[in-house]
């Protein structure tokens, strides 16, 4: 599997001890994937922001 963020790390890397989603490798503030822009993140915020 190979899953990028748009910031070029796996997202692994967006999975670390510290809270939040940002990466531990750069200054990405969460993960992002590329492949599928905003749809599955904006129903995420949709659902996180009643
Ligand atoms: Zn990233
Ligand atoms: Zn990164």
């Amino acid at each position: 599997m190979g899953t990028t963020c748009v910031c070029g790390h796996a997202a692994a890397a967006h999975e670390h001890y510290r809270p939040g989603s940002d990466c531990a490798l750069c200054d990405c503030p969460r993960f992002r994937d590329p492949e599928q822009p905003t749809s599955w993140w904006a129903r995420l915020r949709k659902l996180l922001s009643r």
